[in-house]
């Protein structure tokens, strides 16, 4: 064996991200889109790759084909965007742009994983903000944890995964106004919701916006997540982006997915309806409570989410369980899927806990 002198100190003490794989009939646990990409496109890039003769060469580093249609529809330019290997990509190549080992990076808890994860894979230190105790964002919270830690990087997630809660764009303009780093706004869940900084880039010269496909575009199995940023910042992030980061297929599959967003865009407002409506059965089922969201989960809190997780497994159905966190112990987070999903999750949860009531 390797002698441990050869290793990195701090890394020894990381275990690496385990992103558990568990068998079922209905995946509700990853915020994934229930529809699969539209045949149009699967068609358009079935005959581009039967006739296609790019696929020896290396893809367009740049992702430029991809970046000008994107700028088209977000009415920034091609150098406001970086195309990265989804939007978890970009975090990485975010934290490594601007924090070095010993920076300080503050990310919301409850939150998304891995903006602390790679915090700590720089060798920076993840500082978590607390949300509000119905888990909405707090001012006066991050505030504090501002004057207290001095941060590099500043990490909003809106609507927020995995609570669903939002930060108005006013507030995020304020903070941006006043937070003497770079704040990172990450609004995977952007179209679940419709509010968004991007037209706001260029007045605030410390922000960063994350957006992805695979959410509400539904193509998480290809990884493309796109950051959007002022001129000046892109360049600097864009000295840690790997060459050929993309490959040839994603990128012509997102270009694709662009010219028909209005196939995704129509389903978004399908999955709305149905959060709704699934937020508002929760709410009617005894021992079970929603957390309102704007993106296309729902977190709930039950009396013993472990046994909750199992029963529903067991039925096949799989949720997001946040193992031994303890700011969200006995919560489940559901993703929204087609109605047919909704009621079959709605039953199974309604006979689980009549299960457990009867033990
Ligand atoms: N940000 C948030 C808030 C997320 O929930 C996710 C996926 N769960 C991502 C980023 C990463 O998405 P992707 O890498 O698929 O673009």
């Amino acid at each position: 064996m390797v002698r441990k002198e050869y290793l990195r100190e701090d890394l020894r003490k990381i275990n690496a991200y385990q992103v558990y794989q568990q068998p079922c009939t209905l995946k509700l646990d990853a915020n994934e889109n229930p529809y699969p990409i539209p045949l149009e496109i699967r068609a358009q890039l079935a005959s581009e790759l039967l006739n296609g003769n790019n696929y020896h060469l290396y893809p367009d580093t740049d992702a430029n084909g991809l970046r000008d249609a994107l700028a088209n529809q977000l009415k920034v330019n091609r150098e406001n965007i970086i195309i990265g290997n989804g939007s978890d990509e970009l975090i990485r190549i975010v934290t490594f742009a601007f924090a070095g080992p010993g920076d300080k990076i503050l990310c919301p808890s409850p939150g998304f994983d891995m903006p602390s994860f790679y915090a700590r894979l720089t060798g920076a230190i993840p500082v978590e903000y607390p949300l509000s105790s119905n888990f909405q964002y707090s001012m006066s919270k991050i505030e504090l944890a501002v004057m207290e830690h001095k941060p590099k990087v500043l990490y909003i997630c809106t609507p927020n995964n995995p609570t669903g809660s939002i930060m108005p764009v006013t507030d995020i303009a304020y903070i941006a106004r006043w937070f003497d780093g770079i704040v990172v706004v990450d609004e995977a869940y952007y179209e679940f919701y419709g509010e968004s900084m991007i037209d706001k880039i260029n007045q605030y010269p410390n922000l960063v916006v994350l957006r992805t496909f695979s959410k509400a575009m539904g193509m998480a199995g290809l990884r493309i997540g796109y950051l959007i940023s002022n001129k000046y910042l892109v360049d600097e992030i864009y000295k840690v982006k790997h060459p050929y980061n993309v490959n040839s297929f994603s990128q012509r599959a997102a270009e694709l997915m662009l010219e028909h967003k209005n196939i995704q865009m129509e389903r978004v407002q399908e999955i709305i309806q149905a959060r709704e409506w699934l937020y508002q059965a929760l709410e009617g089922l005894r021992g079970v409570e929603p957390y309102p969201s704007h993106a296309n989960f729902i977190l709930i809190k039950v009396k013993d989410g472990l046994a909750v997780y199992k029963g529903l497994l067991e039925k096949g159905i799989l949720v997001k369980h946040f193992g031994d966190n303890p700011v969200l112990k006995n919560h489940l987070r559901i993703t929204i899927g087609r109605m047919k999903d909704n009621k079959l999750i709605l039953h199974s949860l309604a006979e689980v806990l009549t299960d457990m009531e009867e033990w």
